[in-house]
């Protein structure tokens, strides 16, 4: 395949932050819009057949850009289309959904959003703690309540907390200096900031970070407590307090936990809506073909085993017993499953990459939804503030649901080898009668009105 690129156009030091970096510095947008495609392929390839495992996000956006390219896509999935972006409707809900996978996308994720805009459709601010679309924010920790809807609203306590953070990715990261280079898409300068970085944090925890930085060493070991159940962004990070110091990183430089926003009317529509797209540029197949046409309909089952042929293609077979060639096969499916569910010959990969694999964790997460008649919460109590609010909290029960609405959410994430039970994430509703409808362990829960009017 040809690909001409040229080096991303300098930006001014307070463009947007996006994906550009630190590890990868490249620039998938400016690719992505660029008005010649992804480039080109000999016209002797066109229609070749491409296998891809997985109908989530990535499989699909891989078939649609293959397909736009001029190749075929062959797209095999195990069970529904989107993948962890599943919106499920609430029956009778008039346009009520649960979000069972992924909700809030940060704007820095400027290539999600261009197949957003190429679908026509519509985002709008996620209720993140503190911000103006959640109204309000609860904090509750060791039994005491804040109401908030700015910093300035909590105790003192809370900007200590937010103060030091950002002194220690001062001190301990050269945070302005390496996100600006970022932000300007100077490459050069974005990879002599970050290698040096690497050495310097890649075996040392988000723990050691903060305990070692002299903004929280001025302070008490509760701020760090505190720090780890609110954290910054979405909130309650000290599950990761075991992880890499350079994971957290490039969270907070690449804005990814900040100035999120939902799709309205459910994320699922970028997935299914990529698969049913005809795009305007193809090469090769004709006006109006989409991956929906090519595929009659529906993907091909699950892939069961990948190995290689004898005339040196890759050989898939699939929940059907069908068995097809192909020159190439793009797996996008959890890559653990490769050493789990699916039969791969060993040869494929390397004994590093097969210990890479089996080394994969995943973060367990569950979430629990209830569809109430209005968002009560935000009606206001004798002092002013809403009933309820997005709320961090260290209990292992939310206060209570105190009435009928639309859309609440009970959400925890928690670190943990999968069907690691110790670790796994569990979320809490209570209902106004007592009654738990789900439960969190601990870390993240929050509430939203998921209305579309
Ligand atoms: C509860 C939850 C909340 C999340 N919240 C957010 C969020 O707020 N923001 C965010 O950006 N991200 C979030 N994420 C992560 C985000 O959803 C995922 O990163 C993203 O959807 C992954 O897309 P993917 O295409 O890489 O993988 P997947 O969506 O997992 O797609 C892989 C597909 O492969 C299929 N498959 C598996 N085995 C086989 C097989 N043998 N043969 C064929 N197909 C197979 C699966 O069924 C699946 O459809 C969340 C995830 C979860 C689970």
């Amino acid at each position: 395949m040809t690909v001409t690129l040229t080096p991303p156009a300098r930006r001014a030091a307070d463009a947007p932050i996006t994906m550009f970096g630190p590890d990868f510095p490249f620039a998938y947008d400016e690719w992505l819009a660029h008005p010649a495609g992804l480039g080109t392929l000999p016209a002797s390839r066109h229609g070749s057949e491409v296998a891809i495992v997985g109908a989530g996000m990535a499989g699909l956006t891989a078939a649609y850009e293959l397909m736009k390219l001029g190749l075929k896509p062959v797209v095999y999935e195990a069970s529904r289309m989107g993948g962890r972006l599943r919106s499920q409707p609430f029956e009778g809900g008039s346009g009520a959904i649960a979000e069972l996978g992924g909700m809030r996308f940060p704007l820095s994720s400027t290539g999600f959003y261009h197949y957003v805009r190429t679908l026509g459709l519509q985002s709008r601010p996620f209720p993140n703690p503190l911000t103006p679309a959640a109204n309000c924010t609860v904090i509750d920790l060791e039994g005491q309540t804040h109401w908030a809807r700015t910093l300035d609203d909590l105790p003192p306590l809370f900007r200590e907390v937010a103060q030091a953070w950002a002194d220690a990715l001062e001190e301990g990261a050269g945070f302005t200096e390496l996100q600006t280079a970022m932000r300007q898409r100077d490459v050069e300068r974005v990879k002599a900031l970050w290698n040096a970085r690497v050495l310097r944090w890649d075996d040392r925890t988000f723990y050691d970070f903060v305990a070692q930085s002299s903004a929280f060493q001025r302070l008490s070991f509760h701020h760090r407590e505190v720090f780890g159940q609110v954290g910054f962004g979405t909130g309650g990070w000290d599950s990761d307090f075991p992880n890499s110091m350079l994971e957290i990183l490039r969270v907070v430089l690449t804005g990814c936990d900040e100035n999120q926003h939902l799709i309205v009317g459910g994320v699922q529509q970028v997935p299914l809506g990529l698969w049913h797209h005809a795009p305007q540029r193809l090469v090769h197949w004709p006006q109006g073909t989409t991956l929906a046409r090519l595929h009659h309909g529906a993907p091909r089952p699950a892939v069961k085993a990948i190995q290689r042929a004898g005339n040196g293609q890759l050989e898939i077979t699939d929940a059907w017993g069908h068995t097809r060639c192909y020159d190439a096969v793009l797996v996008t499916c959890q890559s653990w499953l490769l050493t789990t569910q699916i039969a791969c010959e060993e040869s494929l990969f390397s004994q590093k990459l097969w210990m890479a694999l089996d080394r994969t964790r995943y973060m367990q997460s569950s979430k629990t939804f209830v569809m109430v008649d209005r968002p009560f919460w935000n009606d206001l109590r004798a002092n002013g503030w809403p009933v309820m609010g997005m709320t961090l909290t260290d209990r292992l029960t939310l206060p209570r649901l105190a009435a009928e609405s639309r859309v609440a959410i009970a959400y925890a994430n928690a670190c943990g080898a999968e069907g690691d039970t110790h670790y796994g994430g569990l979320s809490r509703l209570v209902g106004a009668d007592g009654r738990v409808v789900a439960s969190a362990r601990r870390g993240e829960a929050l509430l939203i009105a998921d209305s579309p009017d």
